[in-house]
């Protein structure tokens, strides 16, 4: 892989690809313990932080919604973490009205039905896919265009609760989607002018996630791009609604 070192100052280009994607049930400790190349490299090459934070309740759609909307679950309106195909959308300004407002593209791939509640008019292209949204996501970017893509990984969030947070099994299922994403990130690195963000929807503790523990709360955040300033972000502590701002300010930073 080639990834190329994080921007370093001057005039910023043009973002060619933005691609956020959320590692579901991703406990930030397991980014010290698993084999993962492709995380790693961005981890080193960017800037990233330990101490992210999720919804109260920690819960995927609760969660998902917060970094979609940049609010809290009382003031987006999604408080239950249930939706199923036909039931109202997300009624929120999301970051796809904002990446559609700044020109790209926009692709949302997930594999949780429930997911589907965050589609909304400024998504292009959306699929929920359980086990290819990874390779539907890499289908959409290489098609003609600025992208913005919201990546919704499953796997660890069935590990976690079968065998339990941070167990050997959910280290190599972790294991496993970083070797899957490798091919997803070389081409997204290529391209050049990227924004890169790995997080999660909350972590888990045990065989259980949802509840009160704090370690259900938890979350990652990785940033690295090769043409806006990320550093600012190393070691900060991030709360999941602060994802939408967060896209704001750096795609502001593009000179687009
Ligand atoms: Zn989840």
């Amino acid at each position: 892989m080639s990834l190329i070192p994080a921007y370093a100052g001057g005039n910023p280009p043009h973002l060619n690809n933005v691609i956020i994607i959320s590692i579901d049930a991703l406990h930030p400790d397991a980014l010290r313990q698993a084999k993962i190349p492709t995380l790693s490299k961005l981890m080193q090459s960017g800037a990233y932080t330990l101490d992210g934070r999720s919804t109260e309740p920690p819960k995927t759609l609760i969660a998902h919604t917060a970094m979609f909307t940049g609010m809290a679950p009382g003031e987006n309106g999604k408080v239950d973490n249930d939706w199923i195909t036909g039931e109202a959308t997300v009624q929120k300004p999301t970051i796809f009205d904002s990446a559609q407002r700044n020109g790209f593209k926009t692709g949302y791939f997930y594999s949780k039905e429930k997911l589907g509640y965050l589609v909304n008019d400024a998504v292009d292209v959306h699929e929920w896919s359980r086990d290819s949204a990874i390779d539907s996501a890499g289908a959409f970017i290489k098609t003609p265009g600025r992208h913005f893509v919201f990546l919704h990984v499953s796997g660890l969030d069935q590990v976690g609760p079968e065998s339990g947070w941070l167990s050997p099994a959910y280290i190599e299922e972790l294991s496993y989607i970083d070797d899957y994403l490798s091919s997803l990130i070389e081409l997204i690195s290529v391209d050049k002018n990227y924004l890169i963000i790995v997080t999660s929807d909350h972590a888990g503790h045990g065989k259980i996630h949802g509840s009160h523990h704090p370690e259900d709360y938890r979350l990652p955040l990785v940033v690295c791009s090769d043409a806006v300033p990320i550093n600012q972000y190393q070691n900060i502590s991030f709360s999941v609604f602060d994802l939408k701002k967060m896209l704001g300010d750096l795609l502001q930073n593009d000179s687009s």
